[in-house]
């Protein structure tokens, strides 16, 4: 019996040609490709409307739809330091993020010696409670502990926080947001927005394992000029000129300066060529997603044992719930058995022994993140699958099912 994957990237003869050319090329660092995929991030992000309104607002106008920076990083968690590291978040600070999202969007928090406050997550949905998170910034400001710097809202699944709630308790407790959009790319928060273009700065990834990929890499977008540039002089050792712009400078192509303690955290052309390919099938990459999505919420749409995810967003995880949370680690061995790769999305961070041990966290302090995680169950979804793999993932779901009620 051939198994099935919990994921497997959609990597075509394209890809591989475009990594043959790079590796003919002479040049396998940050280069051209990289800067050609920036570009070309930006203008599909542009073309469909991406605007900036909370920026514009702050900025008087400095922010337009023009004002749009792309820069490519070795890995999502990269983006997210190196955006954190620009709004000025430091030793003492708190950041506020939820508990239920992977380690990445709070050890970033931890990298800048920033402390990283969890919020529970909304009771209908993965992601975060706008509400709770007033209620914890207000208890915060009335405590003489931690400055609040920032919020990260983390789009989990590809289905989008609730943006325009987050921007404004910002605005109200002059708090940056920074969207940890890993998971979101690509979709739209609304006509004119899409999803890691809502705030101060969107981080994307290109994991392994993420809607578009490049092994490992990301993609950082802001329309804050400033934040950009110190994002790119930290992204290659806080040198203010890049080892391509000396390579292609005529004079003085050795010398530069370093500015600052920098990180390496460029994405290599490499990496960046097969990024290009990957981005000029995103939509089409989404649809097969899609497609996938909608032949599941049919078969399990009347399976009283299960309960389906909301539809829409940009359909990087395809999760289910058990109505009998005691059940979920059965219903997944009987999965294994049947050949099928399944995932949970997530553990949340306050159970982890390093985040729970730090703030002295019990499981019940985010109950409903808590509870998800319990019930929760990731199938796969990759473009690739077969019509044959759906209906095996869908029969196997349907007697783990049996196999939950009569055990
Ligand atoms: C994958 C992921 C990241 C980190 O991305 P990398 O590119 O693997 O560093 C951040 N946040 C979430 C929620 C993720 O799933």
């Amino acid at each position: 019996m051939e198994t099935i994957p919990f994921h497997r990237p959609f990597i075509g003869k394209e890809e591989e040609e475009a990594a043959l050319r790079v590796l003919r090329s002479g040049w396998l660092t940050t280069g051209k490709e990289a800067l050609a995929f920036e570009e070309e991030f930006r203008t599909f992000l542009s073309i469909k409307d991406c605007s900036f309104s909370k920026n514009e607002s702050r900025e008087n106008g400095d922010s337009t739809q023009s004002n749009l920076f792309c820069l490519a990083v070795n890995s999502g968690t990269s983006g997210l330091h190196l955006a954190l590291e620009a709004l000025g978040i430091g030793t003492g600070d708190a950041v506020l993020l939820p508990s239920y999202t992977f380690t990445a969007t709070a050890e970033v928090v931890r990298y800048l010696g920033a402390e990283a406050v969890f919020i529970d997550i909304a009771e209908d949905s993965y992601n975060i409670d706008p509400q709770s998170l007033e209620r914890t910034i207000t208890e915060l400001s009335k405590t003489a502990g931690n400055k609040h710097k920032a919020i990260i809202a983390v789009h989990i699944g590809g289905l989008p926080c609730d943006m325009t709630a987050i921007n404004s308790i910002a605005a109200q407790y002059g708090l940056a947001v920074v969207e940890d959009a890993a998971h979101a790319f690509p979709v739209r928060t609304s006509e004119s927005q899409w999803a890691g273009c809502c705030s101060d700065v969107g981080v994307f990834s290109f994991y392994a394992t993420k809607t578009i990929t490049t092994g490992e890499g990301g993609m950082i977008v802001t329309g804050r000029k400033e934040i950009a540039n110190r994002m790119s002089i930290m992204r290659s050792h806080g040198i203010d000129r890049p080892a391509w712009n000396r390579y292609t400078d005529t004079n003085a192509s050795w010398y530069y300066e370093v500015v600052a303690p920098g990180y390496k955290y460029n994405l290599p052309d490499l990496l960046a060529a097969v990024g290009r390919v990957q981005l000029g099938r995103a939509t089409e990459l989404l649809s097969m997603r899609q497609k996938i999505a909608e032949r599941y919420d049919k078969a399990f749409v009347d399976q009283p044992a299960l309960i389906i995810s909301a539809p829409g967003g940009a359909r990087h995880l395809y999760t289910v719930r058990l109505r009998d949370a005691e059940k979920r680690d059965t219903f997944i061995e009987s999965l294994r058995k049947e050949g099928i790769g399944t995932s949970v999305h997530f553990i949340p961070l306050h159970i982890m022994p390093y985040y729970r041990d730090r703030y002295n966290l019990k499981p019940e302090d985010f109950p409903h993140s808590y509870q998800r995680y319990k019930e929760t169950v990731s199938l796969p979804i990759w473009p690739g699958m077969t019509d044959a793999q759906i209906d095996r993932v869908i029969e196997a779901v349907k007697k783990a099912i049996c196999h939950i009620i009569f055990s």
